[in-house]
């Protein structure tokens, strides 16, 4: 039996969500032409569709939000952020953007351009979108036991750091931009980057002169990884480790929308470099607006500066990446396989494994994704062939190493009741697992067409 953290908070304000019948939700996923993304959220019972803006804040942030001072300049949220920010990673300049993916476009051209290669234990894919968008090609460079789903590894999420410097030689340090190291390793399903790993690939980066970027999303599950697997930190705050892995990168970039517990906002760090900070500041005001704002209200920035802090608290985290830990044991009873060690923000169910009859071009994580609506009316999503998509040159379906169907957990959300509805569901499906049929494709738009095509079961 997994322990189940209990909440470390009381509920003030509830959210009712609706519960269809069965028959409705084969109807209302029929309607959306079997694609997940096209559902209205008012018809999902747990949305498990990202953990990305879906937290939820505290009484302390809301009231953050009632005080936060929208002045266009010296504002006094500003200051807190300042201060927040400070505190945890110990950098000396920060700058306020309205998500991650603005802190991409703000820093990423300012080390990049044609020619240039960044390397990362794994780019997100926004992040990957805007090494290319510089001009330069992003390569992913994460330890091989990443693809392992089933053997442990404590850190899975750690860059290659032999090859790290293989590919440095490679291609000559002086056109590699940037080594870009992401925690949690949220491509490679949450899973976390080690101290020791953080601190390897710096050494290398010093030695070729190559500046660290760590995409800091996931700062606080990541800490929380180390005090926990890696010898030497168990007695250490998880501020303290956040604050030892931000001192070996140069700067950083963060979507707000995760650890930081906010609906909406991101942010830029920089250790000491004056004039990078310059640099930041002047391509964030046509982008993004005035530095004390930065695309956001100012009650935003309040609920930032409130947010950073909570998410590194020890208990909220323990019961936050035990609610992954209590679901895993759950499947682990059942029989159900998934990516193993779970990471900390959400459970990659592996439907290659639950659905063998299932071919790739069939698309076996989209149609549990279906099932798992139909069935208790949770909404997942295809982290496997069908989000890969054609290959652009012969026009084939790509056959993905992994059919994931991925449930992302909101923070501070769902209660254990709620992980108890969705392991149930999946066990009833197990159960009918040899019924299930596979999806064709109908309509699809030429890229990224998960969030949009059109499917039809196999009859
Ligand atoms: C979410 C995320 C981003 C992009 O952030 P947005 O706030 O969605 O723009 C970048 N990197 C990682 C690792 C992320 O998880």
């Amino acid at each position: 039996m997994t322990k189940y953290y209990a909440e470390p908070f009381k509920i003030k304000m509830v959210e009712p969500i609706k519960i269809l019948t069965k028959e409705e939700r084969i109807e209302k996923i029929k309607n959306a032409n079997y694609n997940v993304f096209s559902l209205d959220s008012d018809d999902v019972y747990i949305d498990l569709l990202t953990d990305s803006g879906t937290g939820a804040m505290s009484a302390n942030q809301w009231a953050g939000i009632m005080v936060g001072d929208e002045a266009y300049s010296g504002s006094r949220s500003y200051k807190n952020l300042m201060i927040s920010a400070k505190d945890i990673f110990g950098y000396e300049y920060f700058q306020p953007v309205h998500q991650g993916r603005a802190a991409e476009k703000v820093v990423m051209p300012i080390f990049l351009k044609e020619g240039k290669v960044a390397i990362s234990n794994m780019h997100f894919d926004t992040t990957r979108a805007h090494v290319e968008l510089a001009g330069a090609r992003a390569i992913d460079c994460v330890i091989k036991e990443a693809l392992d789903t089933v053997n442990y590894h404590p850190f899975k999420g750690n860059m290659d750091n032999e090859r790290l410097e293989k590919l440095i030689q490679e291609y000559g340090a002086e056109n590699v931009g940037m080594i870009i190291i992401t925690v949690t390793n949220n491509s490679a399903g949450g899973q976390p980057v080690s101290m020791e790993n953080i601190k390897q690939t710096s050494e290398i980066a010093k030695k070729y002169d190559i500046p660290v970027c760590i995409d800091a999303a996931r700062y606080a599950e990541n800490a929380y990884f180390i005090k926990m697997r890696e010898e030497g930190f168990a007695d250490k705050s998880i501020k303290d480790i956040a604050k030892e892995m931000f001192s070996y990168a140069d700067v950083f970039t963060m979507s707000a929308k995760k650890d930081a517990i906010i609906n909406m906002g991101g942010l830029i760090g920089v250790k000491n470099d004056k004039d990078l900070y310059e640099t930041v500041k002047a391509r964030t005001i046509p982008y993004e607006g005035f530095v004390s704002y930065g695309g956001l209200s100012g009650r935003d920035i309040e609920a930032m500066a409130i947010g950073l802090q909570e998410g590194t608290d020890f208990d909220y985290l323990q019961y936050r990446i035990g609610q992954m830990e209590y679901l895993a044991g759950k499947l682990d009873e059942a029989g159900i396989a998934y990516q193993s060690p779970v990471g900390g923000h959400a459970v990659f169910l592996d439907a290659k494994h639950l659905l063998p009859h299932i071919p790739y071009y069939e698309f076996p994580a989209q149609a549990l994704a279906i099932e798992l609506y139909i069935e208790a009316g949770i909404r997942s999503c295809d982290i496997g062939s069908y989000m890969m998509g054609n290959d652009p040159d012969t026009g084939e379906q790509i056959e993905s190493e992994f059919e994931f169907t991925r449930l992302a957990v909101p923070r501070r959300v769902y209660t254990q009741s709620h992980l108890d509805v969705i392991v149930e569901a999946l066990k009833a499906i197990k159960e009918r697992r040899d019924s299930l049929k596979g999806y064709r494709i109908t309509w699809e738009p030429k890229v990224l067409r998960h969030f949009t095509s059109k499917l039809e079961p196999i009859k």
